[in-house]
This record gives C-alpha cells, sequence and structure tokens, in this order.
C-alpha cells in the first residue's frame, strides 16, 4: 500500500469532542471516523487491524472445533417472545423496526434465540451432539451510555460461540477447555499479561460465569485481582464465601479498574427447553440440550489494545494484528533513493510481508511521526545515506536505536 494513493490522512489533533485516548488515537490515525455517538466506521488502517483480530479468534474457534456461520441482523420477535426477551422492559437494549405492514422486527443484540430455532431441524440423536457453532457478527445495542471510543458503541462487532452438549458432564470439559483457549487468544493479541480470568455471577445456572477482564484504566468495570495467581473476582461476587470458596485472602487483592474483552457463561437449558431442542439418549430418554455460550468482542479489542499499548507518540500494534509490519519511509526523490526504495517494496510484498510505503515528497520527520501514530511495527528507511552505504535502517516501534543491515539481513529479519 502506498501512502500516496491511501485516501486517509493522518491529523495532528483529535476532535475535542473525544475524551479517550483510544478514539483519540484511531482518529489521528485515520483508522476510524465517528458516524454520531457510539457508532464508528472502520476504516481501511482500522478495518486490517479490527480483521486480524478477528482472524486470530477465527483460528482459534476452528481449532476448537467450532463451525462458523451467520445469522441474521434482523429478528423476528416471535422467538424472542418465547424467552421472554422481546419486552423492553425486560431487555433494554433493543433497536426496534417495523416492516411496512406494520409488525415489527429487531436488530440483534445477541442469538440465542435464532440459534436454537435454525439448528433445532438438525438435532435429534446424542450421536449429533456434542458441536460448537460461532460467528462473528454486528449486533445492536441501545446502550444508554456509548463510553470510551470504540469499547462501548451501539454497534459493535461480535463473536459469540454456542456450545451444545449432552450432560454436564460433557458441558463442563467443553466449558474448562474455553478458558484455555481464550487466554491464548488475548496472548496472541499481545494483551496476555493483563487479562485475567475473572469470577462473575453465573446467575440461575451455575455458581459463576466467567469473564476476561484486561486491566485499563479506561475500562468500566472494577475487579478485585490477585495477581500471584493471575485471577479476580468482579464486584458481584466479591464477598467472604466467594473468596473463601476460590481460596483467595483478601488482602492480597489489589482493586483495579478493567475492560470486559470476553466472557462465558452456563446457560444449561434456559434456552434448549423453550424451544423443545432435545434429543434422544443412549437409553432412549429425550433430554434437554446444554448449552454454553461464549463471547468475545473484537471492536471492542480494537479500543483496549490502543488503550493498552499506545504511547505519547501513538498506536502501537503487536506484529499479528498491525495494519502492516513494515513502515518504509522514503527520504529524498532522488533517482537511487527511489529506485532502492521501490524495489524494496517490491521484494517485501512479493515475500508477502505487508508493507505501508511512504512515497510522499514530505521530511523525514512527518513520515516518522506518522509510522509511529500508525503504530507499525518496524520503520525502515530508504534514503541517500543507505543508498550510499548499501544497506537499509530498520528501527522498531518501541526500540530507541536503529540498526543497518542488509537486505538480506532485513530479509531475515521480517520473514519469520
Ligand atoms: P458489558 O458488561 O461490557 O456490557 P456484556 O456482558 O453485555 O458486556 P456480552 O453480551 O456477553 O457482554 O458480549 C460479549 C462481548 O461483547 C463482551 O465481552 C464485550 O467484549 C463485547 N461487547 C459487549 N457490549 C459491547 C458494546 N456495547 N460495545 C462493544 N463491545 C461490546
Ligand atoms: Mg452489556
Amino acid at each position: 500500500m502506498r501512502i500516496s494513493e491511501l485516501f486517509t490522512k493522518t491529523r495532528k489533533e483529535a476532535p475535542a469532542d473525544e475524551v479517550s485516548k483510544n478514539a483519540q488515537l484511531l482518529i489521528r490515525a485515520g483508522f476510524i471516523h465517528k458516524e454520531m455517538a457510539g457508532v464508528y466506521t472502520f476504516l481501511p488502517l482500522g478495518l486490517r487491524v479490527l480483521e486480524n483480530i478477528c482472524q486470530v479468534i477465527r483460528e482459534e474457534m476452528n481449532s476448537a472445533g467450532g463451525q462458523e456461520l451467520k445469522l441474521t441482523t434482523l429478528q423476528d420477535p416471535e422467538i424472542w417472545q418465547k424467552t421472554d426477551r422481546w419486552d423492553d422492559k425486560k431487555v433494554d437494549v433493543w433497536f426496534k423496526t417495523k416492516l411496512k405492514n406494520g409488525s415489527e422486527l429487531g436488530l440483534g443484540p445477541t442469538h440465542e434465540e435464532p440459534l436454537v430455532r435454525a439448528l433445532k431441524p438438525f438435532i435429534s440423536s446424542y450421536k449429533d451432539l456434542p458441536f460448537l457453532a460461532y460467528q462473528i457478527q454486528t449486533k445492536f445495542r441501545n446502550e444508554t451510555r456509548a463510553k470510551s471510543g470504540v469499547m462501548r458503541t451501539r454497534e459493535f462487532l461480535m463473536k459469540d460461540l454456542y456450545s451444545f452438549a449432552k450432560s454436564e458432564k460433557e458441558h463442563d470439559e467443553i466449558y474448562k477447555k474455553f478458558i484455555d483457549i481464550y487466554n491464548k487468544v488475548f496472548k496472541r493479541l499481545g494483551i496476555g499479561d493483563q487479562t485475567f480470568l475473572t469470577f462473575a455471577s453465573g446467575g440461575m445456572f451455575s455458581q459463576f460465569s466467567h469473564e476476561f477482564q484486561t486491566v485499563c484504566e479506561a475500562g468500566e468495570d472494577t475487579i478485585y485481582l490477585d495477581r500471584k495467581k493471575g485471577i479476580a473476582v468482579n464486584e458481584e461476587v466479591n464477598n467472604d464465601q466467594v473468596l473463601a470458596d476460590l481460596g483467595l485472602k483478601r488482602e492480597n487483592l489489589e482493586m483495579v479498574r478493567a475492560a470486559e474483552v470476553g466472557n462465558i457463561f452456563t446457560l444449561k437449558d434456559k434456552f434448549s427447553s423453550p424451544f423443545g431442542l432435545t434429543y434422544v439418549a443412549e437409553n432412549g430418554e429425550n433430554q434437554n440440550v446444554l448449552m454454553g455460550c461464549y463471547g468475545i468482542g473484537p471492536s471492542r479489542l480494537v479500543g483496549v489494545i490502543a488503550e493498552l499499548l499506545g504511547d505519547e507518540k501513538g498506536l502501537v500494534w503487536p506484529a499479528n494484528i498491525a495494519p502492516a509490519l513494515v513502515y518504509l519511509a522514503r527520504l529524498g526523490e532522488e533517482k537511487q533513493v527511489v529506485k532502492s526504495a521501490n524495489e524494496l517494496y517490491e521484494h517485501l510484498t512479493e515475500l508477502g510481508v505487508s508493507v505501508i510505503y511512504d512515497d510522499r515528497d514530505e521530511r523525514a520527520g512527518a513520515k516518522f511521526a506518522d509510522a509511529d501514530l500508525m503504530g507499525i511495527p518496524f520503520r525502515v528507511v530508504v534514503s541517500q545515506k543507505t543508498v550510499d552505504s548499501g544497506n537499509f535502517e530498520i528501527k522498531s516501534r518501541t526500540g530507541k536505536d536503529s540498526q543497518l543491515l542488509s537486505e538480506k539481513d532485513l530479509i531475515k529479519k521480517l520473514v519469520a
């Protein structure tokens, strides 16, 4: 990607109405556009980050055996009435709309009901279980307050996976496995060391549900964290009984702000029962399928990672989710410099290294500032000096010093 062809531009100042760090940086870098309060457009570079995050999640869901599908945004009130979740007094985040004939529709805030109805025709026997179905889809929620840039919005992306099991034992095994899978996801996204398994209320179906909370000042939640053990409890369950059950001591708990990046729930037969989602067990009995749900917020994650890793110069992306691995800054318009930079751009691109090529006639300072603001992991400089030395200059986004490397060594460093 050549900067001269990229339609977005960076800016020095964020709009005055954006107070959160993530929105300020993402807007200044040209990654997102604010449509209105709590509604953001992802521009090309921001979309790359979002899709890279989704790709990491997708790989982990697939390797766990998840089968991807896509449910609809438009929702049929009938199925939500069955579970008593259509009434605005019961679920207060609905966006609702109407057909021309006057009948109501909703915009999906979550998808248990439509998923259960859609897959019911396929499930009849114990042989059909267990399985996992998931999607990565836009959710709509009329949140009272849109806050913290892309961290709490009214239209956002969610990965929601649902497990379907025969027995509590089978469900528990899947549920436990997902704790490990989620830890792996957050580690791969570069926030593993600040993301903690957090015990939360399990509602009517189990003692606990679990949140994955990333320690972050801009988060809306308060958790009580035992850093040594690497686990936390949230405010709902922060009481003596729970601490005793979990083997936690109050004096070891630190009260910290955090953002929920994911959560997992046991649903038992809450949704299977109203829809008659049953199976015939080996002993011939009809039994309810037991469900669990497992959410992650990819668009919130863009904000959380920006908050957590960003510094005074701008965004900082881990290499696997960055919009490009390399920011190639060409300094000067001399023939040899242009030729050297063009060739390097072509070579790296051919090798599958993603490059943002700053081919503009701009000052070095402006180019370096943009490379830093965009948070690209490596900055490579091509100038008259590098041409004369036969090397290229490379610097990592968070490192202090640059290095001179031959093309061969540069490629070795960038191609993993
Ligand atoms: P919260 O307590 O933050 O409102 P939730 O309990 O409503 O979250 P779920 O309904 O389980 O969350 O959604 C799963 C994931 O989707 C959350 O862990 C979060 O990462 C993300 N998410 C939820 N609401 C929003 C929102 N308004 N904007 C962006 N992401 C969201
Ligand atoms: Mg919520």
